[in-house]
């Protein structure tokens, strides 16, 4: 399948070129003739979806609507709450559970007359980086069947790379849209926390989750982020800030832009062909006039420990819900309430799961809260410094998104600490609650390698903008995975 953006299929489905029903069939061939192999979707809603399309093709024939998304199909993460379709957030504790609401972000869409083909696999409550914690099994990377595509995003990054749909949403506690973007070749958006609305979004780490797009370009990042953005009354997290529009700015000049790099992240011990691959991508942005500087983030090496305080604790307190009771999977026959939740909860959640919960109730209980929980916050105060200072001196920051391509199934599985090490440079945007992107650079040994660039709170425009100019000059965003991986 060619590259596409939603702007070329939008304008084909407004001259007739094709149908939104077409178009709509067409993906959900692709997803039954691939997804047995990738694995990218839990469920598909092909009911849903040409419903949906159909209603799309009415309003795209009376003119009716100028949104770009109108009769495009697209995924959801299965993190977000679909009104009677399971949702799942990946676990056996949510396999029979039906939504009985729409969540923000998916509601916003659907007014936006998109079409909705599925929702993707994810690990498990979204801990994980490689989509192998999922209770639905690891997902495939499209670029090359042996490696994981990322996570905990893994299935939506899965799928937009393959062509099984045109974009996808996803969730970002610690890298989890970043992350799988870099290792499957396309942009990730994960928007300053508290710009998309967290209502219906089951919950993680509430003071880190929040709600992004992963898409083929920049320019499909800023269509979909236009319509999931604003306030949102039932989220007590999210900002009122005004929404600007962001495909005007998005071709703005960016000659004289002051561009961070963070010497702790561009260590000695960086992989060549990363390091390789980013430098190319920072030698365009000189051509296009930026003015690159050196910039220290000294708290870098305590970001990963903050995170895996803040994050357990955060979940252990969230996934209390889950009881046997209210939600989810129940156990047969308990003998007593304790047992009914006992088992319930050891039955419903799996092994990742249960670690991030035992670590989260070590560090809040009494005598280890001031050690750990509180002395995280602290350190991810002088963290958010950090960046406050290199603010003022730069514009954005960039560095590598992840510090290695894709690797094998299975390779990290028994390593908790190589697998957390996966987001070594993701995981600040989140504690900090900056806005952060992932977009391709060159291949790095034939597989995809990303370039994170972050800007201040609420610049998402101008982190678009950026991120825009690069793909204008190079087509590294156009590339897709080799047609002998998958019959694409
Ligand atoms: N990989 C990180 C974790 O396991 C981040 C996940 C995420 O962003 N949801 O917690």
């Amino acid at each position: 399948m060619p590259y596409q953006s939603i702007r070329e299929l939008a304008n084909n489905l407004r001259t007739g070129q094709y149908s939104s029903e077409e178009l709509t069939r067409n993906f959900l061939k692709r997803i039954a003739n691939i997804n047995p192999t990738l694995n990218a979707f839990i469920s598909t809603t092909e009911e849903i979806a040409l419903k949906q399309a159909t209603d799309a093709d009415k309003l795209l024939r009376s003119n009716e609507s100028s949104n770009l998304l109108l009769g495009i199909p697209i995924a959801h993460k299965d993190i977000f709450c679909t009104n009677g379709v399971k949702t799942s957030c990946g676990s056996h504790m949510l396999d029979n559970f039906i939504s009985p609401y729409d969540a923000t972000v998916v509601e916003k869409l659907n007014r936006a007359g998109a079409v909705m083909l599925g929702k993707t696999n994810m690990d498990e409550f979204a801990m994980g980086s490689s989509n192998e914690t999922s209770w639905y099994g690891a997902v495939q990377n499209p670029w090359d069947l042996t490696k994981v595509p990322g996570g905990s995003s893994g299935g939506s990054a899965a799928a937009v790379a393959a062509g099984l749909c045109i974009a996808a949403t996803g969730t970002d506690t610690g890298g989890s849209i970043r992350q799988p973007a870099s290792l499957c070749g396309i942009t990730g958006l994960k928007p300053t926390y508290g710009r998309v609305s967290r209502f219906g979004m089951i919950a993680f780490a509430s003071s880190l989750d929040q709600g992004g797009t992963l898409t083929r370009s920049v320019e499909d990042a800023a269509i979909m982020l236009q319509v999931m953005a604003g306030f949102d009354p039932k989220d007590s997290t999210s900002v009122e800030h005004p929404v600007p529009n962001y495909l005007d700015s998005l071709d703005a000049d960016i000659s004289g832009l002051r561009i961070g790099l963070p010497k702790e992240y561009f260590a000695a011990n960086l992989d060549s062909g990363i390091a390789d691959s980013v430098t190319a991508a920072i030698a365009e942005y000189q051509k296009l006039g930026a003015k690159v500087q050196d910039i220290s983030l000294p708290h870098s090496n305590l970001v990963v420990p903050t995170y895996y305080v803040v994050a357990p604790a955060e979940c252990s307190s969230n996934l209390a819900r889950y009881d046997g009771v209210r939600f989810g999977h129940r156990c047969e026959n308990p003998q007593d309430l304790m047992d009914l939740y006992q088992r319930s909860r050891s039955e419903g959640f799996g092994p990742e799961v249960k670690r991030r919960i035992m670590i989260g109730t070590y560090v809040l209980s009494a005598g280890y809260y001031d050690a750990y929980y509180l002395k995280a916050q602290q350190v991810r105060q002088l963290i958010a410094k950090d960046f406050e200072e290199a603010f003022a001196e730069v514009d954005v920051i960039m560095t590598p998104t992840s510090p290695t391509t894709a690797f094998r199934i299975g390779e990290r599985m028994t390593d908790q600490v190589a697998m957390y090490l996966s987001d070594l440079y993701t995981i600040a945007a989140p504690l900090t609650g900056l806005p952060a992107l992932s977009i391709p650079t060159s291949l790095v040994n034939g597989l995809p390698s990303g370039l994170q660039i972050m800007a201040k709170h609420f610049e998402e425009a101008k982190l678009l903008n950026v991120a825009h100019k690069l793909q204008q000059v190079t087509d590294w965003h156009t590339k897709m995975p080799p047609k002998s991986v998958i019959d694409m």
